[in-house]
């Protein structure tokens, strides 16, 4: 297995100077340096052809007992020293102190075809920053991590990657829906791979602790190593930094509304500095097209994290990250000119986005309203998101009264479409065919074009969990057909069709499929 080792922050930033692996406040590092646990029967499940090839490893490698031993943490690289970094975060709208990498150990970093990768295992042990948990992952959060990330790598939505998941072959402890009923699960580990892990919570915690001299030092490597097209240091410079960090992430969460992807957990240690989609939890994929819909059954009294809200929770995160860098700049009114022009940009990219997933190429004035009422329309009955947009691609501006026809798929329960519902989805498709006559592609262009941004394939709950299920009896056959599924999410893949239908009717309140908490 050849690896080109690059490290840059182990090598460029403040190491916590205690080596024992003990829980404490770490202050005045970046980073702690620890060895992830050695497990009792490790066994690979699935490995990624494309981050293979991405790291420069070949389907050799992936064979071999190296392979195995490394990335389920049982023996290190040569010349590297893992190592768990140091966060904190707002947990839910509160502050909530150090965080840190609990159960996730970075191996080291690599090059490879001028690409730059850090190797991150999730569930291989506890580190100082474990606080009273045990730094394990369950198979099942595992194979969802593994799945969804790679899945949402096709889709075109940034985030994270996926190298291998594998069992531990040890027991996990875990109580699921947190009442009172724990049971051992299998463990499993997962090589995450970004070009970065930093979240804004790496920032937040060294201004919290008014650490301004390591707030910098960790700034300005960022800037150096992944914002390398910003000019040196300076206070322009970060000003920069975060106006691209603000940019990433509202492209980030354009896309997440585009795919209907809901993350359930958007607190400002789960938001990456890169905008990549980071830490796969309880998230879900929007079936029936619910503005306040949430998987996350720890948010479902307030809902602080649906659907609706996860553009402008992007805006209250970023604000606290831009609380973290005011030490450096010292004034506030830089960072606020970037911050109110949010809710303008959003709104923009939201319905430009919108268009793009109805097949309008032109503006019109007459847009905003048309997205809204479908908006309001769509949620009158449960109606499923993916099968509706990937079927509108059908409809003709010349035949408005062939809609309801072309989407009826989409409905969970047809009964339910009163008349009065029909009358109102029949107005619409007269504006949208009205609408559409404007346009100056052709029908087959146009669904072509419609076809490329919503997606046929995603990864439902249920999918997910009909992959768990099997796992956890030791059939890993399933995780492999969805990942190959997936691997092309907007081709029609007429041999994969089952997988183009509504949630069936057995998932609706199933654990795991509509419910689920942060216990992972
Ligand atoms: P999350 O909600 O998964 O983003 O995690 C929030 C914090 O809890 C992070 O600091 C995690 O590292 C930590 N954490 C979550 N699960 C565990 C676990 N099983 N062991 C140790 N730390 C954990
Ligand atoms: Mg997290």
């Amino acid at each position: 297995m050849n690896l080109k080792i690059k490290d840059t922050f182990t090598s460029q930033l403040p190491a916590d100077a205690i080596l024992e692996n003990t829980r404490r406040q770490v202050e005045k590092a970046c980073f702690s340096y620890v060895t992830p646990k050695q497990t009792a029967n490790p066994e690979m499940l699935h490995v990624s052809p494309e981050m293979l090839k991405a790291l420069g490893l070949t389907a050799a490698d992936a064979k071999s007992e190296a392979f195995l031993n490394v990335f389920t943490g049982n023996s290190v690289l040569p010349n590297t020293k893992p190592f768990a970094m140091c966060y904190g975060g707002h947990q839910f709208g509160h502050w909530a102190g150090q965080l840190g990498d609990g159960r996730a150990i970075n191996l080291t970093e690599i090059e490879h075809n001028n690409k730059h990768w850090a190797l991150q295992l999730k569930g291989a042990g506890e580190t100082p920053y474990s606080r009273t948990a045990d730094g394990l992952a369950v198979l099942r959060s595992s194979v969802r991590e593994y799945l969804c990330s790679e899945a949402m790598f096709h889709l075109g939505v940034p985030t994270t990657r996926a190298l291998s998941l594998a069992v531990s072959g040890d027991a996990v402890l875990r109580d699921m829906l947190y009442d009172g009923n724990a049971a051992y699960e299998k463990g499993a580990i997962v090589c995450r791979v970004a070009p970065s892990f930093l979240r804004f919570g790496n920032f937040q915690i060294l201004a919290a602790r008014q650490d301004k001299e390591t707030l910098k030092t960790l700034v300005d490597y960022t800037i150096k190593n992944h914002f390398s097209h910003l000019s040196a240091p300076s206070k322009e410079t970060y000003l920069q930094f975060f106006e691209s960090v603000f940019n990433n992430t509202l492209e980030m969460l354009i896309h997440w509304q585009r795919v209907g992807f809901v993350h359930g957990v958007m607190n400002t240690d789960n938001m990456s500095i890169l905008g990549l989609t980071i830490d796969y939890g309880p998230y879900g994929w929007l079936e029936g097209y619910d503005a306040h819909w949430t998987p996350n059954t720890t948010d479902n009294q307030h809902k602080r994290y649906r659907f609706g809200a996860q553009l402008e929770i992007g805006l209250w995160n970023l604000f606290q990250l831009a609380n973290a860098l005011y030490p450096l700049l010292e004034e506030a009114e830089g960072l606020e000119n970037i911050l109110n022009t949010y809710n303008q940009k959003a709104a923009d990219q939201y319905i430009a986005m919108m268009r793009s997933k109805l097949g309008l190429f032109l503006e019109e004035d007459t847009d905003v309203e048309l997205i809204f009422t479908l908006e309001e329309i769509l949620q009158l009955t449960e109606t499923d998101m993916t099968i509706f947009f990937r079927n509108l691609s059908d409809f003709s501006a010349k035949k408005p009264s062939e809609g309801l026809q072309i989407i009826q798929d989409a409905f969970y329960v047809p009964n339910e479409v009163s008349d009065s519902i029909r009358q109102k989805w029949n107005l619409w498709f007269t504006d949208y065919a009205k609408r559409l006559e404007k346009e100056r592609i052709s029908s087959e262009e146009r669904k072509q074009k419609m076809h490329q941004v919503n997606p046929k394939y995603v990864l439902r709950n249920y999918m997910a969990q009909l992959a768990i299920d099997a796992a956890n009896k030791g059939d890993y056959q399933l995780i492999d057909d969805l990942f190959q599924l997936l691997k092309k999410p907007y081709d029609a893949q007429p041999e994969n069709e089952k997988w183009f239908a509504k949630r069936p009717d057995w998932a609706r309140h199933k654990v795991g499929c509509s419910m689920l908490s942060c216990s992972s």
